[in-house]
């Protein structure tokens, strides 16, 4: 073993970021490789939504304590990368209006601070709001920027000794015996193929993971469950905009910079790389959008955009009501190679938990003990990256 062990993390999406952060910090040798630019995974194409775990709290609470827990310490670690406007849950119709009481009742449950708010006060935070809406809850949701969430992670991890290699593509794994002992990469700069050896891999591909971990001769359930994200062009509300409802299409519309983002449906797909975007599916984002803020019906359709979930499956599971929790697969335990451990599931609201849990599993099969500091220890600028 090197001294300080060498760690390679395949992917540069929010979760491999904020592993890298996580193990350069605990001292650490890091090497982060990543097929195309930073966060050109699912993480650089979501909604970009700091999750309150409100979405979560009545069916999924797992989920949603994770999501409040983690949007807590990101507010914390990294404030420059988030816009911090709240959110709404709005009631529609009776139906929706019904749910509330669940809806309150989780939120205390997952100890989501949620308050309700007299519609006249929602209507003149949020003009363009559907007037006729007969509830509104406020919720700390939020919004994060992808590219500067994981370059926060990365540059603090440069700054900690941590190398980072984009448009490097890892073609096979290198073994010694059975144990996972290096990659073999395919660097798309130089078109030159090199090997590098490690003491421990992290499987960070997120929907990817199912390639890699097959390189390694194991199986990890990750179903990549996509979902479509039409953006307009204006933006057309202030805060989060949600549903208040059990998480269906079309029930929320995110503001990012000056667009609105809607989102989103989910159906299994084969392979992360080639997502087909039916109409079917961007008409009813309309539709859906329009009933939460009426006038996304005149707005520009600025892009479509649809990506994979790395989602953990569960048998006999709709895709839709898999958990959004998060799993470290340590492969020896489980039968199959040593040397490298997958992470999958989550969210990028849940990146730095991810990373602990990981770090965690990583550490333990090196020998180590080094306590994790990510929950308080203050990113720098993703600005920092570049120097
Ligand atoms: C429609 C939709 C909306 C979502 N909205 C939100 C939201 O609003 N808020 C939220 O918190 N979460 C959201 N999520 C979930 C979130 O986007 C994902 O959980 C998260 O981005 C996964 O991050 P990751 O780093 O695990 O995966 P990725 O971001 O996909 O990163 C994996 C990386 O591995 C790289 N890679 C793959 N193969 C190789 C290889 N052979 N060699 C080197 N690199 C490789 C890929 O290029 C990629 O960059 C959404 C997901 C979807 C599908």
């Amino acid at each position: 073993m090197s001294n300080p062990p060498h760690v390679i993390i395949i992917g540069a999406g929010s979760t491999g970021s904020a592993t890298a952060h996580d193990l350069a910090l605990r001292g650490l040798s890091v090497t982060v490789v990543e097929r195309g630019e930073i966060a050109s995974g699912t993480t650089g194409r979501n909604h970009c939504l700091l999750h309150s775990g409100g979405r979560y709290c009545v069916n999924d609470k797992e989920g949603a304590i994770e999501c409040i827990e983690e949007n807590l310490i990101l507010r914390r670690i990294m404030p420059h990368a988030l816009e911090m406007n709240d959110g709404l849950f709005v009631a529609l119709d009776d139906e929706d209006y019904a749910f509330q009481e669940d809806f309150l009742a989780g939120c205390e449950e997952c100890h989501i601070p949620a308050r309700e708010i007299p519609v006249k006060q929602a209507l003149e935070i949020e003009p363009f709001l559907n007037p006729k809406i007969k509830a509104a809850v406020q919720v700390p949701d939020g919004v994060f920027e992808p590219w500067r969430f994981c370059t926060s992670f990365l540059a603090t991890a440069k700054k900690n000794g941590a190398t980072i290699r984009n448009f490097t593509e890892v073609s096979d794994l290198v073994f010694q015996g059975s144990a996972v002992a290096g990659i073999q990469v395919f660097d798309h700069r130089t078109g030159k193929t090199e090997t590098i050896g490690a003491d421990m891999v992290v499987n960070a591909t997120g929907s990817w993971a199912g390639i890699i971990a097959e390189m390694a001769h194991v199986n990890v359930p990750v179903a990549p469950t996509a979902g479509v994200m039409v953006t307009i062009g204006t933006r057309l509300n202030n805060m989060v905009i949600n549903r208040m409802h059990k998480p269906h299409d079309g029930d929320i519309v995110v503001p990012v910079r000056n667009t609105s983002i809607i989102g989103t449906t989910s159906w299994r797909v084969t392979s992360p790389d080639a997502i087909e975007i039916p109409q079917d599916q961007i008409d009813k984002m309309m539709h859906a959008g329009e009933l939460l803020i009426p006038s996304i019906k005149a707005g520009r359709q600025r892009g479509v955009m649809a990506v994979a979930r790395p989602l953990i499956a569960s048998a006999n599971v709709d895709a839709r009501d898999f958990s959004r929790t998060f799993e470290a697969f340590n492969h020896r335990k489980q039968g199959g190679a040593a040397g490298i451990i997958t992470i999958s599931g989550g969210k990028t609201t849940t990146a730095r938990g991810m990373a602990e849990k990981v770090s965690d599993v990583v550490c333990a099969e090196l020998g180590i003990s080094v306590e994790c500091k990510t929950k308080t220890t203050p990113l720098v600028s993703y600005r920092d990256f570049y120097n």
